[in-house]
């Protein structure tokens, strides 16, 4: 079992995520983070956290929703592991804004 990040991450990258994190299990590209299935102890932490509610525990996904399992599961082979908060993107406000929060 494991924790996904979904659509509503792309374009924030508000991080808040990250460190809330006990075990280092987010990964970062351009555009957002995604949590790596093999890592994560579904702790549970990030959710709260999230501004746009961007994770779900993944038997919460709804159907239209998992293929971001896999997504999460290829991105985090992909990209590096982040650590640390960073600034979030240019627009990341307006996007939180369009999300509805
Ligand atoms: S706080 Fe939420 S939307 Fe922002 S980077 Fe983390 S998962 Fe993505
Ligand atoms: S559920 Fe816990 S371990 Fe998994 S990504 Fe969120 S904070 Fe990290």
């Amino acid at each position: 079992m494991t924790h996904v990040v979904t659509e509503s991450c792309r374009g924030c990258r508000f991080t808040d995520c990250v460190t809330s994190c006990p075990v280092a299990c987010f990964h970062v590209n351009e555009v957002r983070v995604y949590i790596n299935p093999q890592v994560c102890i579904d702790c549970g932490a990030c959710i709260p956290a999230c501004p746009v509610r961007a994770i779900v525990e993944e038997f919460d996904l709804p159907e239209d929703q998992l293929h971001w399992m896999d997504i999460n599961a290829k991105a985090a082979e992909r990209y590096p592991v982040i650590r640390t908060k960073l600034p979030p993107l240019d627009g990341a406000d307006e996007r939180r804004r369009q999300l509805g929060f």
